[in-house]
């Protein structure tokens, strides 16, 4: 059987994922409740705002379950406020803002200033012969990986797409300009 692919669909862009992912032939859902998630085979966690989905997360009863399922190895694929909910560790985040961690990273929130609140920049991603087109919005990067974590991409002289075993985060936005194989990666990890 395929594997069914959830987005977490409290906040951001849901639809961008799910295009994506339909785009590769996978069946993709939407996931609010926890019967939702116990159903997926992989999850993503899209780009919005993390302390905004954070909070959603305890309000939708989703942020114990989540975490129960990430430790018991289920592939997750987080963009943008996505990665930073999978990572450990977060700098500049608002006071008290939780994470479903899982990823053994230290990532700090809006890094690149205002300056460069958005840009665009092709990166060399590892795995990959041709260079993605990223587009980053707010984008976190990340600041210290822990040893198990591969860094698959960098800007700025900072990691900004990471896997650990299966779990798989970029500070970009794949999801969006139509390019599928950062999802066709994850996919890989889906299995
Ligand atoms: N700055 C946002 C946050 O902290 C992330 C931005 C994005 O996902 N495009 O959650």
């Amino acid at each position: 059987m395929p594997p069914t692919v959830g987005v977490l669909a409290l906040q951001g862009d849901v639809r961008e994922h799910l295009a994506a992912l339909t785009g590769l032939g996978i069946e993709a859902v939407t996931v609010r409740r926890p019967e939702e998630l116990a159903a997926v085979d992989g999850l993503v966690l899209p780009g919005g705002e993390s302390t905004t989905m954070a909070k959603l997360l305890r309000t939708f009863e989703l942020m114990e379950p989540l975490r129960e399922r990430v430790g018991r190895g289920l592939p997750v694929f987080g963009t943008c406020a996505g990665m930073i909910l999978l990572a450990d560790r977060v700098r500049d985040g608002a006071a008290g803002q939780e994470t479903v961690g899982g990823l053994d990273v230290t990532v700090r929130r809006n890094a690149f200033g205002r300056q460069v609140d958005s840009f665009e920049a092709d990166l060399h991603v590892g795995g990959l012969d041709e260079p993605v087109h990223a587009v980053f919005i707010r984008a976190p990067w990340v600041e210290e990986v822990g040893g198990g974590v591969e860094v698959l991409a960098q800007a700025a002289e900072h990691p900004v797409a990471v896997r650990q075993g299966r779990l798989l985060a970029t500070s970009f936005h794949p999801e969006v300009g139509g390019d599928g194989r950062l999802h066709r990666l994850f996919l890989d990890l889906v299995g």
